[in-house]
């Protein structure tokens, strides 16, 4: 193996603290609390994890945590109606919806119903356009951590071939806006791509957002480049059960110069991200200096 492991769970616990610090700050001098809503509907037991973790490490850096359960048979009024009294609650400064919803919500209305403000997801429109056009947005948190690696990594992304794997509105398309911000000459492949091989071989920065186990293996990569691996899937090997991500771990390592492990890599860097995303936007309300 020659690849920089790159520790996503150490950089994560590095934000929390920086974000922990910003929260005391604003308590003390400010006597100001940021606060987060997160909306669970139903009872998937893979948000249910996300969705207890968040609240755990909400509380963790000092901020208010306010949980949503809502049973799955919820209707898109009842759960509009919860979204308008967190929209005109001055004590929630970040408003999350558990994605996936059930299947009679329609996500894109619930989620464009959340003020753009507290939109610490990224993902209302506003904040979409907000971003694709290069203006100070709420930015979606897993594209945000990924980003802040690979500044880590590289300094400068200046001109590099990024490649993102995925197009999907919550990963891909922002992280390849982002990239697009850092003046990469971004490509983004997905599962209509040709030569998907020959794409990858040429990037600089890999970056995979797939959700298929392993399906990159260490012979797409260029010698030395940086891979990012988004993806979390489940998987069984000799009985046991396993996270793995899209990428090939193993000859992944032996050509990249850098990657992220799974899990421990961009996981961890997510739910970091949106702790420093409320602070952010409790800032904004308030018209105070944000964090860097
Ligand atoms: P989606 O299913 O929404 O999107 C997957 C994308 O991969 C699509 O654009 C699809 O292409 C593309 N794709 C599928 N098969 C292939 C293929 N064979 N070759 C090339 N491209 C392909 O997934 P998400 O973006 O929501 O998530 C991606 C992964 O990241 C998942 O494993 C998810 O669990 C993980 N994830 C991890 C997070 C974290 O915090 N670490 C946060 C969010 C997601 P097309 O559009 O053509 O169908």
């Amino acid at each position: 193996m020659s690849a920089r492991i790159i520790d996503g769970k150490a950089f994560a616990a590095q934000v929390r603290e920086k974000v922990a610090a910003h929260v005391a700050r604003l308590k003390e001098v400010q006597g100001i609390t940021p606060g987060l809503a997160v909306v669970l509907v139903g009872d998937d037991p893979a948000s249910e994890v996300y969705v207890r973790n968040k609240g755990k490490q909400t509380l963790e850096v000092g901020m208010n945590s306010y949980e949503h359960k809502l049973p799955a048979e919820t209707s898109e009024a009842e759960l509009l109606a919860l979204i308008e009294r967190l929209n005109a609650d001055p004590e929630v400064h970040g408003i999350l919806v558990q994605l996936p919803l059930p299947g009679h919500l329609n996500s894109d209305l619930v989620i464009n119903s959340i003020d753009p403000a507290k939109d610490v997801d990224g993902f209302h429109i506003s904040n979409v356009g907000l971003l694709g056009t290069g203006q100070k947005a709420m930015v979606p948190c897993t594209p945000l951590g990924c980003l802040m690696m690979l500044r880590d990594q590289l300094g400068s992304l200046s001109g590099l071939n990024a490649v993102v794997v995925g197009r999907s509105n919550i990963v891909g398309k922002p992280m390849a806006q982002l990239l697009l911000g850092d003046s990469c000459t971004v490509t983004i492949a997905h599962s209509r791509t040709k030569d998907l091989a020959a794409v990858c071989r040429r990037a600089d920065i890999l970056v995979a957002a797939v959700g298929r186990a392993e399906m990159i293996p260490g012979d797409w990569i260029k010698p030395g480049a940086t891979v990012i691996d988004v993806g979390i899937n489940r998987i069984e090997r000799g009985g046991k059960k396993k996270l793995v991500g899209d990428v090939h771990f193993e000859s992944a390592a032996a050509v990249a110069g850098a990657i992220t492990p799974v899990p421990g890599g961009v996981g961890p860097m997510t739910i970091a991200c949106l702790l420093a995303n409320t602070v952010t936007a409790c800032c904004r309300a308030n018209g105070l200096r944000e964090p860097e």
